[in-house]
C-alpha cells in the first residue's frame, strides 16, 4: 500500500477533508500539505500504507453506545446525556464567543479546574490561514475565541503535542473528531493519553480558500493588504458578521446572512459526502442556537447569540461540571427542527451524493453512522420523505447541485464566478439554488 492509493482513493475524486493525519503519520515525512489543504507526495514512498490506515476517510468507525448503555441515540443527533442551549455567565467571555461562548467558557474552567494543561485551538495568521495553537491562558482562550470557516490541518499541533507535558483539550470539527478517534484508536498511544478531552463544533460545511479570493474582490482589496479577518467579529451583544480590516485601516462589515449563502458556492468538495452535523464523536458538542419558531412559548424569552450543547459523554459532564454557564434544557425534536436544513443534508443528501459517486465508479467515505431514508419525527404529522415522487426530485436536484459546484472547481467557471457581485450572487443563490426543508415538517402537538 503506498501513497498511490491515497491518491487515487482519496485525493483524486476530492473526498479529502484536509485533517493532516496522512501528514503526521507518515514515517519518511513525504506528505506535504499545500496551502489549499491537499496532500502531495515529495520524496521517497516506501509503502508503510500508514497514511491509507489513519485516513479517516477510508474508513470510520465508532461506536459511543457500546460503551454506555444509558446513552440516548438519535437518527440525527448520534448519542447524547443531555442537551442544553444557554450562554457563558462571564460577560467578558460571552462578548467575544461566536454564539454563547460556551467553547471559551468551558476551557477557560478546564484550565481553572486543572483537569488539563491547556486547550488545542485555532487562530488566524496574518495571511489568513488559520492554524492550530497551543493556549494556556484565559487571555489566550478569549484571544483564539470565534469560528474560522476554513479548516486549520492537524498535523503540526499533533507533532508540537509530543513532548509537551501534561494533558490537553482540543477543539475540532467533526471529520477533525473522527480523525482524532481513529488515532486514538489505531495511532500511537500517546495520542490518547494527550487529548483528554474533545469539544466538537457543529459543522455543515466549511469553505474552500479560494473564498477568499472572491471576497478580497468583491470588496476591492487586494490579498497582500488584507491585515485581519474574522468571520463572527460582535458588532453589538446581538449581532455578528465578517469583518475585514486593510492595513490602511477600512474596516469592511458584512452580516451574516449576506455571506452565509457562500457555504453554497465554495464549500470544500469533502462537506458534500459528510454525514456528521452535530459531531457525533466528540465529549460536547456546541453549535449555534437558532431562535425559537415565532410561535413557541419560549420565543421571547431567549437572547439572541447563544449556543446548543450536547453532552455525549462521562467526560462532557466532568468537564461541564462547575462550570460557570447558564444552561436551560434543550429537546431534542426542538433542536432537529431548528437545523433541520443541515441535518437532512447530512443524514440524507450527503447519502444520495455518495451513490451518485460511487456510481460514477468514484469512491466515497465509507463512515459507519446513522444514515436515513425515510423517517417521521415523534411529535410530528408529517415524513421527511413524503413521496417517491419528493425523492425523484430529490435525487434530480442533488445531481444538478453536484454538477455546479464541481463546476466550481474548474478555473474558467470559478474565474466567472469570481466576477459576479457579491448582490447578485446572493440573490441568484437564495432564490433558485436552495430549497425550503421547513415547510415539511409540523408539529403534531
Ligand atoms: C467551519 C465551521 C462550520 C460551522 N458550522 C456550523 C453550523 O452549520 N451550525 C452551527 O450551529 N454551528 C456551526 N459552527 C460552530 C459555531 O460557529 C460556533 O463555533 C459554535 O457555536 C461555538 O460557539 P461558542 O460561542 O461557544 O464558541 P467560542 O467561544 O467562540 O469558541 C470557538 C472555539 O472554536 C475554535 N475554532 C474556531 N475555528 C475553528 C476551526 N476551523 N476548527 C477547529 N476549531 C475552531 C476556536 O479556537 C475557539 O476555541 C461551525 C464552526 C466552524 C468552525
Ligand atoms: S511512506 Fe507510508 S505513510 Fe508515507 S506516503 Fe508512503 S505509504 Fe503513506
Ligand atoms: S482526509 Fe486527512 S488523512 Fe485522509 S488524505 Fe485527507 S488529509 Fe490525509
Ligand atoms: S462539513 Fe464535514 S467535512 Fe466539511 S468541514 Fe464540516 S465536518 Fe469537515
Amino acid at each position: 500500500m503506498s501513497f498511490l492509493r491515497l491518491k487515487e482513493e482519496i485525493l483524486d475524486p476530492a473526498i479529502c477533508t484536509g485533517c493532516g493525519i496522512c501528514t503526521f503519520a507518515c514515517p519518511v515525512s513525504c506528505i506535504h500539505l499545500n496551502e489549499k489543504n491537499e496532500p502531495m507526495l515529495l520524496g521517497e514512498c516506501n509503502s508503510c500504507g500508514l497514511c491509507i490506515k489513519l485516513c479517516p476517510r477510508v474508513s470510520f468507525d465508532c461506536n459511543f453506545s457500546s460503551t454506555n448503555n444509558n446513552l440516548k441515540v438519535n437518527p440525527f443527533v448520534g448519542c447524547y446525556e443531555n442537551i442544553y442551549f444557554g450562554r457563558a455567565a462571564a460577560q467578558e467571555i460571552r462578548n467575544k464567543g461566536s454564539g454563547g461562548g460556551i467553547v471559551s467558557a468551558v476551557l477557560v474552567s478546564a484550565l481553572q479546574k486543572g483537569l488539563v494543561e491547556g486547550s488545542l485551538v485555532v487562530e488566524m495568521s496574518k495571511t489568513i490561514t488559520p492554524f492550530y495553537v497551543i493556549s494556556r491562558s484565559k487571555e489566550q482562550v478569549i484571544k483564539t475565541a470565534q469560528s474560522k470557516y476554513i479548516v486549520a490541518p492537524l498535523n503540526q499541533i499533533l507533532k508540537n503535542l509530543k513532548s509537551k507535558r501534561g494533558q490537553f483539550v482540543l477543539v475540532a470539527l467533526p471529520c477533525q473528531v473522527h480523525a482524532i478517534r481513529k488515532l486514538q484508536r489505531e495511532g500511537p498511544e500517546w495520542v490518547s493519553k494527550k487529548i483528554k478531552y474533545v469539544i466538537g463544533l457543529f459543522c455543515a460545511s466549511s469553505l474552500r480558500r479560494n473564498f477568499l479570493d472572491y471576497l478580497f474582490w468583491s470588496l476591492g482589496v487586494k490579498k497582500q493588504d488584507a491585515k485581519e479577518l474574522q468571520f463572527r467579529h460582535r458588532r453589538n451583544s446581538t449581532t455578528s458578521s465578517l469583518l475585514l480590516l486593510t492595513r490602511g485601516g477600512t474596516r469592511f462589515f458584512i452580516d451574516r446572512k449576506d455571506y452565509s449563502f457562500l457555504f453554497y458556492l465554495f464549500p470544500r468538495e469533502a462537506c458534500l459526502y459528510c454525514t456528521d452535523h452535530t459531531n457525533e464523536f466528540a465529549d460536547i458538542s456546541v453549535g449555534d442556537m437558532r431562535p425559537f419558531p415565532k410561535d413557541s412559548p419560549n420565543y421571547e424569552a431567549i437572547e439572541p447569540l447563544q449556543s446548543v450543547i450536547i453532552v455525549r459523554t462521562k467526560k462532557g459532564v466532568e468537564l461541564l461540571r462547575n462550570t460557570d454557564l447558564i444552561l436551560f434544557d434543550y429537546d431534542v425534536n426542538d433542536l432537529i427542527a431548528s437545523k433541520l436544513t443541515n441535518m437532512i443534508d447530512k443524514k440524507i443528501c450527503s447519502r444520495t451524493r455518495m451513490q451518485l459517486q460511487a456510481r460514477k465508479g468514484l469512491s466515497v467515505p465509507i463512515i459507519k453512522q446513522n444514515m436515513l431514508e425515510d423517517y417521521t419525527l415523534r411529535g410530528y404529522d408529517k415524513k421527511i420523505c413524503p413521496s417517491n415522487a419528493f425523492k425523484a426530485i430529490r435525487y434530480a436536484y442533488e445531481i444538478a447541485w453536484l454538477e455546479v459546484l464541481h463546476l466550481t472547481t474548474h478555473k474558467t467557471f470559478a474565474a466567472i464566478l469570481s466576477r459576479i457581485p457579491l448582490q447578485i450572487l446572493k440573490a441568484i443563490v437564495s432564490r433558485f439554488l436552495r430549497y425550503k426543508t421547513w415547510g415539511l415538517l409540523k408539529k403534531s402537538d
